[in-house]
């Protein structure tokens, strides 16, 4: 182990593209509050017991890939695998619920931890934006937690996506489903993984997003749920594909998506891009009437989704979308001399209380290495600060785009920069 190598599957984000991600945070925010939506921020880490009740011991992110560890006071704590189980206790502990319904929250870049295997776009630390409303069993709730993560990716200029959705119904139908699943499956389940056997007993639904090839093999022409979806399920269904209609949103209904998380009840979607290869899928959500009720709240209607922040990165960077550069610094004080050194820093401090990005001489170097990195800067402004000029209040003003430079009053300086933005 080299400690200057980070931890396999980790990522950094340079100073060089850190505004990319301030731009899509950015983005992320002013989508929400146009939908009435809050940012809710929770603890990175919280007791093992709340992913095992709420995620479900059949997934694979409960059972393969939670970074679990007991803490001093011998406490089973497990860094956050997914959002949307700690904004449920949160709205439990915090009596969020006593709040005119629906509540609508999202939670952006935050950290998600899972032990997989790293790759583009699956790390075992990755970021998510994600969004939750709680208190409305109404499919127009499904319909507006899909449209806040498609206007997203409208403002981002992210095309070529695709909508799939699906219904994985309720406690009433499941059964009857998992009954024909289990007969489809019938002796092919010796040919199936390890999990899949485990969730042959415990949760067949799960089967259905194994991505080991032998299993996915089996189930390629198994029974849709949507075919076993009792009265209520069907007519809710029906209802997300009246509302994503009205609001011409085109989708896929697509019976092979479960998901990968046991609290979701009837609808699920994915939004998927092929730009990236394997790991396409940008957004995934649904509903999960079940979730607050099972971490120990009561019976709650929600619904919601999870983004992972990188490979909505890496769809924007293969798609070739413009992100807006930061600005340039708007003028570099040089200065060779010691006394016009410490005399640049107060200067500086002025200039930044009018709104103005000023990078001062910190490293002692000749005055054509100051240009040199003036240049490297592509800061519009350069002021030249000699001893014998700002005795006398002055500095040498040089406009690098014109070309021109001129001796004014220091006092000064703000407003020609301002000007010259105009
Ligand atoms: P996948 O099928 O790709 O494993 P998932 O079903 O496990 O995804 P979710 O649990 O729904 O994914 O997480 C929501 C989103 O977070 C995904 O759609 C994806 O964009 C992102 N994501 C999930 N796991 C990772 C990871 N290991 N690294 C980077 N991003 C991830
Ligand atoms: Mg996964």
């Amino acid at each position: 182990m080299l400690i200057t190598n980070a931890p396999k599957g980790t990522n950094d984000v340079l100073p060089e593209e850190s505004y990319k991600w301030q731009y899509i945070e950015q983005q992320m925010r002013e989508v929400c509050d146009l939908y009435n939506c809050s940012e809710v921020r929770v603890p990175t880490f919280e007791h093992t017991e709340l992913f095992l009740r709420g995620v479900g011991d059949t997934t694979d992110i409960v059972n393969k890939e939670m970074y679990t560890f007991e803490d001093k006071g011998g406490r089973s704590i497990t860094l956050k695998p997914e959002g949307t189980a700690g904004v449920a206790r949160s709205f439990i502990q915090n009596s969020i619920f006593n709040n005119p319904m629906p509540i609508k929250m999202y939670y952006l870049n935050s950290p998600v931890f899972r032990y997989e295997k790293p790759q583009a776009g699956r790390y075992r630390e990755h970021h998510q934006f994600g969004v939750e409303m709680f208190g409305s069993e109404e499919a127009t709730i499904d319909a507006e937690i899909i449209t806040i993560a498609l206007d997203l990716f409208k403002r981002l200029g992210v095309g070529n996506l695709e909508l799939n959705i699906n219904s994985i119904g309720c406690e009433k139908c499941r059964p009857k489903y998992n009954e024909a699943l289990l007969k489809h499956i019938g002796a092919s389940i010796d040919s199936m993984c390890n999990s899949c056997k485990d969730r042959y007993e415990k949760n067949p639904l799960r089967i259905l997003d194994c991505k080991n090839e032998s299993c996915s093999t089996v189930v390629a022409n198994a029974p849709s749920t949507i075919d076993y979806l009792c009265e209520d399920c069907a007519e809710h269904f029906g209802q997300l594909k009246k509302a994503l209609d009205s609001t011409k949103i085109k989708y896929t209904v697509n019976p092979r998506i479960v998901r990968g998380l046991d609290y979701y009840t009837r609808t699920v979607f994915e939004i998927i891009t092929n730009s990236i290869g394997a790991q396409g899928t940008v957004c995934g959500g649904g509903r999960y009437n079940k979730l607050v009720e099972e971490i120990g709240g009561k019976p709650t209607p929600a619904a919601g989704f999870g983004m992972g922040m990188e490979r909505l990165l890496l769809v924007m960077e293969n798609d070739g979308v413009d992100i807006p550069e930061p600005k340039n610094v708007d003028i570099y004080l040089a200065a060779v001399e010691d006394d016009a050194i410490i005399k640049a820093m107060s200067i500086a401090r002025q200039l930044r209380g009018e709104g103005i990005k000023v990078e001062a001489p910190h490293i002692k170097r000749s005055l054509k290495a100051q240009m040199k990195y003036a240049n490297k800067l592509s800061c519009r402004h350069v002021a030249i600060l000699w001893d014998e000029d700002i005795k006398e209040g002055n500095a040498l003003l040089k406009d690098m785009i014109e070309g021109n430079e001129a001796k004014i009053k220091i006092e000064n300086i703000a407003g020609e920069i301002h000007n010259a933005g105009k």
